[in-house]
Formats: C-alpha cells, structure tokens, sequence
C-alpha cells in the first residue's frame, strides 16, 4: 500500500471535492483540494475521461509533490453519441465561462428533443487517477446506468444530478440523500476499484 496519508483531491469542483472527501473520510487520509493549495486549474487537452484525469493528477502531485487523486466525469448520453461526455463541464459555461448547470441541463434537454427515436438512456462516467510521487499513475473507470428526465428534480447533488435517474429507481440523484447516491454512483464505483487495489 502506497503512503497516502494525506492527499491532494486535483479538482476545483466543490461538488466533487466534497463527494472525493465523504468517500475518502473512512480511511482517515487527510484531504487538501488543489484550489486550497493554490494550485491552478489544469487545462484539459486530452479526448478521453481517463487521459484527462492523468493529467490533473499528474500536475497536482509534480506542484505539490504528495500523492494526488482526480476525477474526469461527465454524462454520455446515448442518443446524443455519447455527448456532453467529457464536455460535461463545458456544456454549462456560459459566454464569460461562469458555470450555471440548469443551462448544461437545458442544452442536453434541447439536444435530447432533436432526437425522433425518444431514446432517454444515459450513464455518468468517472475516471479516477491516484497519481504517486515518483511513481506510477493508477487510473480507474466507472459507470452508473440510468435515463434523463425532464423537468429536473432535486436540490441536493450538483450538475446533471437534478437530470438522472439511475435504473432501478424513482428518483433523480439531485433528489437522493448523499450517502445514497454515494452507495451506486461512478464514482463510488471508479473509487471501490481504486479502494480494491490499492488500500488492501
Ligand atoms: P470535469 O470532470 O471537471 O471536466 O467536469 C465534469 C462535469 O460533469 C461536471 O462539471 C458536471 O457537469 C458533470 N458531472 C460529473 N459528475 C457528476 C455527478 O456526480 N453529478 C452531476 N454531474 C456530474
């Protein structure tokens, strides 16, 4: 098992720091975000989850020089070929690049009516990077299944949560409790993977 100790969460995303935090709690491995270090946001260059959450972890541990974990995610949404996808983030901004998530979730909206077959299946993907000092890159993928809906619904997650309903249930992740959603989402998923092979 590597010395994680403490690690540096490579996101300025409060939403997904938070989460990062809450599934990292029970390790007892203290957590500093990379925007309370005073790390600058990395830009993201690559064209897959995976490669872009290796180079957030990989600047956030060379700058800091501690053990970094990052999250790309975003939402694929299957009549949409897989858009926002890594666009996720993007799809939010509005002209001077301030996020607002009702106008991600009101583009995906728009997009989804264009599409004649009325196919709603959708799934968030999480790419985890733990990025060692001196060492290699771990990355992890994971998935949750599930439909848009509309109008959105819930206040308690962040971005598309208000959007998605995971199979199986009757409620948006926006409506869900945190710990609920922390139970089944990608990346609770991604980081049970990452837990499974490197703090055994
Ligand atoms: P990035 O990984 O920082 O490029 O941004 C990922 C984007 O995907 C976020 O800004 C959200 O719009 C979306 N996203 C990722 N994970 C979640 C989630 O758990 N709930 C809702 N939206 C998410």
């Amino acid at each position: 098992m590597p010395d994680v100790s403490k690690i540096i969460v490579a996101s300025h995303n409060e939403g997904k720091v938070r989460e990062i935090r809450d599934l990292l709690r029970p390790f007892g491995i203290e957590t500093v975000s990379a925007a309370e270090l005073g790390l600058p946001d990395v830009e993201e260059t690559e064209t897959t989850f995976e490669g872009n959450a290796e180079l957030k972890a990989r600047a956030a541990c060379a700058a800091s020089g501690l053990p970094a974990l990052s999250d790309d995610s975003g939402l694929a949404v299957d009549s949409l070929d897989g858009a926002p996808g890594i666009y996720s983030a993007r799809w939010s901004e509005d002209e001077t690049g301030k996020r607002d998530w009702l106008r991600g979730m009101t583009r995906v909206h728009e997009a989804m009516n264009e599409d004649a077959d009325g196919v709603k299946t959708a799934r968030f993907i999480c790419a985890l990077t733990l990025a060692l000092p001196d060492g290699p890159a771990h990355t992890y993928l994971g998935k949750v299944e599930g439909k848009i809906v509309w109008p959105p619904r819930g206040d308690k997650g962040f971005g598309y949560d208000p959007i998605f309903q995971p199979t199986g249930h009757d409620i948006t992740f926006g409506e869900m409790e945190p710990d609920a959603k922390h139970a089944m989402s990608h990346r609770a998923d991604a980081f049970a993977q990452l837990i499974a092979a490197q703090f055994k």
